[in-house]
Order: C-alpha cells, then sequence, then structure tokens
C-alpha cells in the first residue's frame, strides 16, 4: 500500500496555487513530476562530483564516469536487459526512435514493409514514414477496432500478406490509453521474420517492461515520464543487433581510431552516443528508477490504474462527454471531447481553476484525424501520487465550465 501523504512530501511542486487555488496536476502522461531524492541525486552530482565523464584521469572525472555506468546499469536491472552494454543513453524517446529509424530502415531486405499503427505519436510514426520516403520501402499502418484496440487480425493479415521486414508499436497509447500486447505482437513479428520495436514512452510507468519477456529487438523510453529529468532517454537494442548497426551520428567518444584514412567506431552502447552525454540525465534517471522500486512498483502501477478507473467513471457522468476509445486494457489516461465545446476551451478555463489537463491533438494527427475525425481532444492523465479528492475536484471544475461555456453559445 502507498502512503500518499508521505509521497505527497516528496513532490512539492505538486502544494502550490495556481490562479489562487489549489493546483490540480493532471497532465502526467506528457511529464510526470520529479521527486525530492532526483532533484537532490542531480544537485549531489552538480555539487560535489561534476566533470565530463569518459575523458579525463583525475578524480571527479572518474566518479561521473562511475555514476553514469552505474546508471547504465540500475537501468539495466529495470528493463531486465541482458548487458549494460544494450543501454544506450539518448535525449528521450523521440531521439531513439528516430536514431533507430535512421540506422535500421536503409539496411532492410529490399522492397521489404515496415508496419506502424494507427495509435502511435509522431515520434513512433513520422521517423519511419521519412525512411521509407528516403528508401522506398512500403510503410504500412495497421488499423484499430472500434473500441481502440489493435485490430490483430487484421495485423496477422497483414504479415500474412506483405514481405514486412519490421514492426513498430506502442506498449501504451498517449491518446487512448489502449495497452497493446506486445509480447503477443513481437512473437508474430519474429514469426515472419521481422524485427520489432516498442516504444515505452508510457508503458514505462504503468506496465512492466521486461525486454526479455517481450523479446522486442529494440525498445525506447524518456526519463520525465517516469520521475526523472527531461533529455535523458533510453534505447535498447538486443547486443547482436546493436553490434551489427552503424552509427547514425558522429563526434567525440563514440569513436576507436580517428585517421585520414578514415575512422573506426567504439562498440555498443558507446558508438550510439557522440558527444558529451547527458550523464546527470542519466544519474537523475537512476534515482528514479530507485524511488519508484522503493514505492513498489506493482502497488504504483495498480494505484494508477484505480485512479484511472475511477476517473473514467466520473467522467462518464458528464452529460454530452464522449470518452475516446474504451480499450479492453487501459492504462495511464482518458482523452474526451465534450458537445459544444472546443478543447482549448475547456483546457484554458480549467486551468483558471488550477487543473492541469492537455488539449490538442497529442502528437497523434494520424489517430485522431483519420480514423476518429476528431482532431483535438482534452486528456486526463493521472500519476500515483494523485488522488481521488482531486479527480472530484477536476471533474466538478469542468462540469463548471462546460456550464459556462454552454451558456456563451
Ligand atoms: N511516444 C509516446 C507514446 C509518447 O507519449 C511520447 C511523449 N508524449 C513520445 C513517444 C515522445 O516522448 P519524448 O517527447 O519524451 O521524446
Amino acid at each position: 500500500m502507498l502512503r500518499i501523504n508521505d509521497i505527497r512530501k516528496d513532490f512539492p511542486i505538486l502544494d502550490q496555487e495556481v490562479f489562487g487555488h489549489r493546483l490540480v496536476y493532471l497532465d502526467n502522461a506528457a511529464t510526470m513530476q520529479m521527486p525530492e531524492p532526483v532533484l537532490q541525486a542531480i544537485v549531489h552530482h552538480y555539487r560535489n562530483d561534476n566533470a565530463n565523464v569518459h575523458r579525463g584521469i583525475h578524480a571527479l572525472s572518474e566518479r561521473s564516469t562511475r555514476a553514469l555506468e552505474d546508471a547504465r546499469e540500475r537501468v539495466r536491472s529495470f528493463i531486465n536487459a541482458r548487458s549494460s552494454d544494450e543501454i544506450v543513453f539518448t535525449s528521450g524517446t523521440t531521439a531513439s526512435l528516430n536514431m533507430i529509424a535512421s540506422a535500421v530502415v536503409s539496411n532492410l531486405r529490399p522492397e521489404s514493409a515496415v508496419v506502424t499503427t494507427m495509435m502511435e505519436h509522431h515520434a513512433n510514426f513520422v521517423p519511419w514514414q521519412q525512411a521509407c520516403e528516403h528508401t522506398g520501402h512500403p510503410f504500412l499502418v495497421a488499423p484499430l477496432d472500434e473500441h481502440g484496440d489493435l485490430d490483430l487480425q487484421a495485423l496477422e493479415g497483414i504479415f500474412a500478406e506483405n514481405d514486412v521486414a519490421l514492426i513498430t508499436v506502442t506498449h501504451v497509447s498517449n491518446v487512448l490509453g489502449t495497452v497493446n500486447p506486445v509480447a503477443r505482437i513481437v512473437a508474430l513479428a519474429h514469426k515472419w521474420n521481422a524485427l520489432a520495436v516498442v516504444d515505452a514512452a508510457q508503458s514505462i510507468r504503468h506496465e512492466a517492461v521486461d525486454v526479455q519477456a517481450i523479446d522486442c529487438d529494440f525498445l525506447a523510453f524518456s526519463g520525465h515520464k517516469m520521475g526523472g529529468p527531461t533529455g535523458i532517454g533510453v534505447l535498447y537494442g538486443k547486443l547482436e543487433l546493436l553490434e551489427k548497426l552503424d552509427p547514425v551520428q558522429f563526434g567525440g567518444e563514440m569513436v576507436d581510431n580517428v585517421r585520414l584514412a578514415g575512422t573506426t567506431f567504439a562498440p555498443p552502447p558507446l558508438c550510439f552516443e557522440p558527444g558529451t552525454p547527458n550523464y546527470v540525465g542519466a544519474i537523475g534517471l537512476a534515482a528514479a528508477v530507485d524511488y519508484l522500486e522503493a514505492l513498489g512498483l506493482e502497488d504504483v502501477r495498480s494505484r494508477e490504474k484505480q485512479l484511472t478507473r475511477y476517473a473514467e467513471d466520473v467522467l462518464h457522468e458528464i452529460s454530452g462527454l464522449h470518452i475516446i476509445g474504451m480499450p479492453a486494457a487501459r492504462a495511464g489516461c482518458i482523452s474526451f471531447t465534450v458537445e459544444g465545446v472546443h478543447p482549448f476551451d475547456l483546457a484554458t478555463m480549467v486551468d483558471k481553476l488550477g487543473i492541469a489537463l492537455r488539449s490538442g491533438n497529442q502528437c497523434a494527427q494520424p489517430l485522431l484525424y483519420e480514423a476518429y475525425g476528431i482532431g483535438n481532444i482534452t486528456r486526463m492523465s493521472p500519476a500515483f501520487y494523485n488522488t481521488f479528492d482531486e479527480i472530484d475536484t477536476a471533474v466538478s471544475g469542468l462540469r463548471r465550465v462546460i456550464e459556462l461555456l454552454r451558456l456563451a453559445v
């Protein structure tokens, strides 16, 4: 059981007023707040141990390097990778997916297809679409069913009817909250001799992300969605695959020998981390892993599911409010439209009551424009530190604003 009153003390940012109202922060799918131990780990490093990594043979540089490599090991154990050499630090999910799309697509079998799904964030759509446009590989998009679940039968058909070389899929949708059966999708891909990439940006806090159990070839996530700082993320890749990939960005530290005649590269993960890495970000991310593990990952996940289910139930009662998607398994967020009310007006006005929701297309235009024909939605996304009272406050704020906006029409 989580002790919410104690946990709230770890997040002083939540204890503030916005426009004269107590802040109710329900935008955690965009960014989760950082707990004190993460903030302290970052400040402690800058205050005591800061120096560039891998370069100097002096005490501070060695401490910095050790802290970075300890963080890599911490992340390895968190996602159950076989080796810390499989953990590449990047600036976030977007950077990880861009890197893997650039490195992999040009090496796929000629004419083979890349498959993604209709529920992807632009970060797991546009890099692949662009890479396919440049290389001429067909780019196929798997449809959803009427509940907002991936249509697995249609996906099987795509594999059966095309030479698919790679599928990239989100573990949890940042709009519908759909939890995809990623291990099953990976097994399907492997059956057809295709690579499988998983976007774990949302799932990293809501679901167990065990790369060996999922058996994905690559996986990406960001620190800031799990209580770590911004500007740090991870690309996981099976070592035997990373070893075969050519680096796509170049510079210091990632090389072995640089001569006029040519350059040889360091082994993974270093060859994918050119320049000064965000080592303090990695240290902050490791502190976030420590924090979540100390709370109990199962407890964190089950509280988030309870809060999300509760929010879904109470939002449902608002007349004219339509929840987008009723997936078989939901995690982390609920998106909705309200008849006669623009999502931007709604989010702007509840903000004046101290309630932080997100409105827009959530970087998922294929889903919202092409699958649902809606455009923009409002999204509520609780984290374990939220309370049921906060959800009630947000819902009564929404009711009040909806009434006002309807009167104004
Ligand atoms: N994929 C999904 C499913 C996401 O929710 C997000 C962030 N909203 C991203 C990718 C991109 O993450 P980042 O902005 O941290 O790179």
